[in-house]
C-alpha cells in the first residue's frame, strides 16, 4: 500500500474477481529502501507528543504522504478532515496504540473510495476483554453479523477496541491477524493475504541465493517457521482459523500470476519432501546449570523453573542430562541486571556446584511433517554440520517429529543454514 501504483494494483487484484469481497488493509510502507513506514512514523509522533516541534516535523511527514496519495489517485475524500483528526487524536491519546493504528484507518478510508466498497471500523466489530486479550467469540459474532449484510468492505488491519472504548493494537505485523479474523467470521473460501514476495520461502533469501518456494505448509509449520524468524506472515495468523479448514494463501501484489504459498490444515501426501523449510534465530543465553546428583532430587526442575516464572521469562528449551539442566533463554528477557538476578536467585534456590554461562546462541528450526517416522532426517542434518565443521551446542526434538531445533554459535548461524539448505534442497 505504499504509493499509487500499489493501489492500483490492489484495485485490480480485487476487481478481478468478483468473490474478493471483503478487503483488510495494512498501513503505507516503504517506498524506497531508506524510507520509514507509516506506523513507525506514527509511534515516533506519539513519543513526540509533547514537544510541538518535533511533533509537527513527523506528523507534517503523515500528512504529506496522505495527501499526495489523494492526489495521486485523484480521489474526493477528504483526507484533510481525517489527518486533523488523526493529529489531534494523537495530542490527546493516553497510549500508544491509538497512534500507531491511524496508518491503517487512514489507508482503509482511502481504499473504500478506490474500491467503491464501505468502510467498516476494526473498532465496531474486533473487541478485547478489560484485561487486553483478544476476545475471539465476541468478535466473530460481530463480524459475522455485521460482514453477513455487506456486499463488500474495507477493514482497517492492525487493531480492535477495549471495552472501555479504546484503541488497542495487536503486535507489529497485526493486519495478517486482522485479515485471519475477518476470514473466519464470514467463513470465506480463501484467506488470501497479499504481500510482496511470491511466497514463503525454504529458507531466508538473505542467506541462501533463491531459495526454492513452498507451495504448499501446514498451520503448525507455519507457526513453527514464522516464530523462528520467517517473517512473511505473522505468527499468529493461523490462530482464528483453528477448526476451520480456511486456506491462507500467500500471494505477491506485484506477481499477480504467481500462485503462492498455500497454508492449509492438514498436508496430504508431502511428494517425497523431508522437510518443508530452514529458519533461524539470533539472540539467546544458555545458561547450565550442574549438580551432582541432580537426578535423584525430586521438584530440582520446578524450583529452577519458579525462578524464571518469577522474573516473566519465557524458556525456550531445556536439554537435560544426569547431573546438568541447560536453560535456553531469549537474550531480550535479560536486560539490565537481570542475568545476574537471576543466577544468584537460582544459586539460591537449589544450590548447584556450578552455573555456567553461553552468550551469542542462535536457535535453527529444520521443520517438516515429512520427517516424522522417517529415519534419516536427523542424520543429514547433523553430517551436513559436521562436514561445515560447525560445532552443535544444543539439540531438542520432541515426539512430534515436525522439527529438530539446533543451538549453534551465531556467528555459525547464516553458514548452518546453507549447508543444510543445500543437503536438502
Ligand atoms: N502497520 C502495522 C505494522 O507495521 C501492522 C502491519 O503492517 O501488519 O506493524
Ligand atoms: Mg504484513
Amino acid at each position: 500500500m505504499a504509493d499509487k501504483d500499489a493501489v492500483m494494483k490492489v484495485k485490480d487484484i480485487v476487481n478481478s474477481d468478483k468473490s474478493r469481497r471483503f478487503v483488510v488493509v495494512s498501513a503505507p510502507g516503504k517506498r524506497f529502501s531508506g524510507d520509514i513506514k507509516v506506523t513507525d512514523l506514527l509511534y515516533r509522533c506519539f513519543e513526540e507528543r509533547d514537544i510541538p516541534a518535533a511533533f509537527d516535523a513527523l506528523f507534517s511527514k503523515i500528512r504529506q504522504r496522505y495527501t499526495e496519495l489523494v492526489e495521486d489517485l485523484k480521489l474526493t475524500i477528504d483526507i484533510k478532515k481525517y489527518l486533523d483528526e488523526v493529529e489531534d487524536g494523537i495530542k490527546k491519546c493516553g497510549r500508544a496504540d491509538y497512534a500507531a493504528s491511524r496508518g491503517e484507518y487512514l489507508t482503509a478510508r482511502i481504499m473504500a473510495e478506490v474500491l467503491g466498497m464501505e468502510f467498516i471500523d476494526a473498532s465496531k466489530i474486533i473487541k478485547f476483554t478489560v484485561k487486553g486479550v483478544f476476545d475471539a467469540d465476541t468478535t466473530n459474532d460481530l463480524v459475522a453479523n455485521t460482514l453477513s449484510i455487506n456486499k463488500g468492505a474495507v477493514i482497517p488491519g492492525f487493531y480492535g477496541e477495549m471495552p472501555d472504548g479504546s484503541i488497542k493494537t495487536f503486535t507489529r505485523g497485526g493486519s495478517d491477524f486482522t485479515g485471519a479474523i475477518i476470514a473466519r467470521g464470514v467463513m470465506a473460501d480463501v484467506y488470501e493475504n497479499w504481500t510482496d514476495v511470491d511466497g514463503f520461502m525454504t529458507t531466508d533469501p538473505r542467506i541462501v541465493h533463491n531459495p526454492v518456494l513452498i507451495d504448499t505448509l501446514s498451520y503448525e509449520e507455519l507457526r513453527e517457521l514464522s516464530y523462528m524468524g520467517a517473517s512473511v506472515l505473522h505468527p499468529d495468523s493461523t490462530f482464528p482459523l483453528q477448526g476451520t479448514h480456511i486456506p491462507i494463501n500467500i500471494r505477491n501484489t506485484f506477481n499477480p500470476e504467481a500462485q503462492g504459498t498455500y497454508i492449509v490444515k492438514d498436508v496430504a501426501g508431502r511428494n517425497g519432501r523431508l522437510i518443508t523449510g530452514i529458519a533461524g534465530r539470533k539472540g539467546f543465553t544458555t545458561i547450565l546449570i550442574k549438580k551432582s546428583m541432580m537426578n535423584a532430587e525430586v521438584g530440582f526442575c520446578r524450583k529452577v523453573l519458579s525462578v524464571l516464572e518469577n522474573y516473566n521469562i519465557s524458556l525456550e528449551h531445556m536439554p537435560t542430562g544426569i547431573d546438568t539442566m541447560s536453560l535456553i533463554i531469549p537474550d531480550s528477557d535479560l536486560v539490565g541486571n537481570v542475568e545476574f538476578e537471576l543466577i544468584e536467585k537460582i544459586r539460591g534456590r537449589v544450590n548447584p556446584d556450578l552455573i555456567y554461562v553461553y552468550k551469542d546462541i542462535s536457535l535453527l528450526a529444520i521443520v517438516g511433517h515429512g520427517m516424522s517416522h522417517q529415519a534419516g532426517t536427523a542424520a543429514k542434518v547433523f553430517m551436513a554440520l559436521a562436514t561445515a565443521d560447525i560445532n552443535v551446542k544444543m539439540i531438542d526434538q520432541g515426539s512430534s517429529e515436525i522439527n529438530i531445533i539446533v543451538g549453534v554459535s551465531t556467528a555459525d548461524l547464516e553458514k548452518a543454514i546453507s549447508v543444510i539448505y543445500h543437503a536438502f534442497f
